[in-house]
């Protein structure tokens, strides 16, 4: 009865095929690597707790009173200093910028830049969110490929060249360079000197998504693109969702004041302001060190789950796939051979007792039928090798 009222804006928002396959799990007995959920034993539930008693204790006429768009400038502050902790120095206040999670915050920067016909650059594959948001502002797609080192530079300056000689100039690039979702790839300190000089040379900005980039589990995390900015080219997010927890819903931006002032004006019309409460007790999870204290222990638990999923795929997966094995983050990402419709897979796989997310999803054109995307943050050791068992059978009489 609505869709006749439907803007159009909205009215090619509609839930996809695999979504509506995923539903199907809900309630049996199904061994999910489709999702993409914390392990909930990472939470720090009791510091949590004991922060909200005290910040309603202390604080209540602040925590449950309206506040600035921009975020409360205190926790701003300590945005600065996580950032500092991330390499990222150089930058007050002014340049940080609250959300509710970093969706919003990736909502609200394709809105403020992105028109219609405008080109702009992704991964293939790339975060299917992110996607979701760009697809609704049709804009003109340059898709390039990961290599196992994260975007393949060459294509990228191939097609970039070839775009602007047909008149369409991008206008930004899309990338995720540490423990990439899907990909499960990170970029090269070089790679990331190249891409910044790239974006520099054709003039187009880079949204940085560093939402895994607190949790590299295998050395050294990369410096973000941003650290190694020097013209104001990089907008930065990250997420609290990964390193406390995805419910409080905050997320953070890290830009040029310019552009900050501009998300002040877009915001006001959204939400008026992320929630003062989860504000303040992320802020007094920085000043007591909670997260600081939780990230070793949440790196080693991914650590220990991606050791399990990869030496399952190496046991059970046919020898002709790839997979990414990646340092951070909480995805594997599979390259199957190229008669495995992974799409066409999944409902006999989940029959079977197994879900993951076909790998099309993540593709701007729905490219990349052969791959899939394996989550390994949230199921138990047992149901990752189980999953993956069956998983590998599952491909293995696909390829008979
Ligand atoms: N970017 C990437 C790459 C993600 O994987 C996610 C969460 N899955 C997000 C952004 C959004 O996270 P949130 O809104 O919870 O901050």
């Amino acid at each position: 009865m609505f869709e006749r009222f439907l803007s159009k804006d909205v009215s090619n928002l509609r839930s996809s095929e695999i979504r509506d396959l995923l539903k199907l799990t809900e309630g049996k007995k199904v061994i999910s690597l489709a999702g993409g959920l914390p392990d909930p034993t990472t939470f720090p539930v009791e510091e949590i707790r004991k922060i909200t008693d005290d910040v309603l204790r202390e604080k209540p006429d602040r925590a449950l009173q309206y506040s600035t768009t921009s975020g409360i400038t205190e926790f701003k502050k300590e945005l600065v200093n996580l950032s500092r902790y991330r390499g990222i120095s150089g930058i007050n206040e002014n340049n940080t910028f609250v959300t509710v999670g970093s969706q919003e915050a990736l909502f609200m920067i394709f809105n403020l830049l992105v028109d219609p016909g405008d080109t702009v650059i992704v991964e293939m594959p790339t975060y299917l969110a992110a996607l979701n948001i760009l697809r609704a502002r049709k804009p003109n797609f340059i898709g390039v490929h990961l290599t196992q080192n994260g975007p393949d530079l060459d294509e990228l300056e191939r097609k970039v060249k070839e775009s602007i000689s047909n008149g369409k100039k991008p206008k930004l690039m899309y990338v995720i360079p540490t423990a990439q979702n899907p990909g499960g790839t990170t970029m090269s300190l070089d790679d990331r000197k190249r891409l910044l000089e790239i974006a520099q040379k054709y003039d187009f900005l880079l949204i940085e998504d560093d939402a895994y980039g607190f949790l590299v589990f295998d050395g050294e995390a990369p410096p973000p693109l941003i650290s190694l900015d020097k013209e104001g080219r990089v907008i930065y997010t990250s997420t609290f969702s990964k390193i406390l927890a995805p419910g409080l819903r905050l997320g953070w931006v890290v830009a040029q004041e310019e552009f900050i002032r501009e998300m002040e004006l877009y915001k006001q019309n959204i939400d008026l302001h992320t929630p003062t409460l989860t504000q303040m007790i992320a802020m007094e999870a920085i000043k007591r060190g909670v997260i600081q204290n939780q990230l070793p222990l949440i790196r080693r638990v991914y650590r220990e789950k991606r050791d399990v999923m990869l030496a399952a795929i190496e046991k059970y997966f046919p020898k002709e796939a790839r997979w990414s094995r990646p340092v951070g983050g909480m995805f594997v990402f599979a390259w199957l051979p190229e008669k495995v419709d992974t799409v066409k897979m999944l409902e006999e796989s989940m029959r079977r007792g197994v879900a993951y997310v076909p790998g099309s999803s993540f593709y701007h054109d729905y490219s990349g039928r052969n791959t899939m995307r394996l989550n390994f943050s949230y199921p138990t050791k047992q149901e990752l090798e189980e999953g993956i068992k069956i998983l590998g059978n599952t491909i293995l009489d696909f390829l008979k």
